[in-house]
């Protein structure tokens, strides 16, 4: 069963990555033992199993490998949002803001439509924006975002609250203030 105590001590914090001052939660090390990736995605599966949720929308590039296996054993389509130009074919684009510059992310046109009812996914929420954007494509092809769930919370940045704020329900597994 699920243990935070035990997924926090996989997960690795990288003092001053990719820049002075900022710590980097690295998730990866939870693919690489098998025993806290179950954990993980049962947690998740367990908590959406009954949802009325028809789609899991999974984001690029990490958000990917947990939702997979959630799509998978839940018997959900699965669609991507992925960073600008790795799509082919026609895409809705949104772009946001980064601390420094900007991002976007797309979707194909026909992964969701008016009727569907989403959950977004991502691996961990920072300013939220990525989520936001992410909301933002759901609507514009007509669906509808039910929550948006990840494993790791940084609630210091408030992008919980935001995408709150925006409407959207947040589930996240664990937090590091
Ligand atoms: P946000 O848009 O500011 O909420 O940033 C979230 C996105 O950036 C997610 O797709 C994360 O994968 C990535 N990200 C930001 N900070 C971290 C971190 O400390 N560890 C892992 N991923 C991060």
């Amino acid at each position: 069963s699920y243990d935070e105590f035990y997924v926090k001590s996989v997960i690795r914090s990288l003092p001053d990555w990719p820049e002075p001052g900022v710590v980097f939660r690295d998730i990866t090390p939870i693919f690489k033992d098998p025993k806290a990736l179950r954990m993980v995605a049962d947690a998740f599966i367990q908590r959406y199993m009954n949802s009325e949720l028809t789609h899991i929308a999974c984001i690029d590039a990490r958000g990917f490998l947990i939702a997979s296996i959630m799509a998978y054993q839940m018997q959900k389509p699965l669609v991507l949002v992925r960073k600008k130009g790795k799509l082919p074919g026609e895409t809705v684009h949104q772009e946001y803001k980064l601390e420094y510059g900007t991002a976007a992310v797309e979707m194909q046109i026909d992964s969701v439509g008016p009727g569907d009812r989403v959950l977004v996914f991502d691996d961990l929420i920072a300013t939220g924006g990525t989520i936001l954007a992410a909301c933002t494509l759901i609507k514009k092809l007509g669906a509808e975002v039910i929550e948006s769930a990840a494993l790791v919370d940084l609630p210091d940045l408030n992008g919980s609250i935001r995408i709150q704020e925006a409407g959207v329900p947040v589930y996240t597994m664990l937090a590091y203030e």
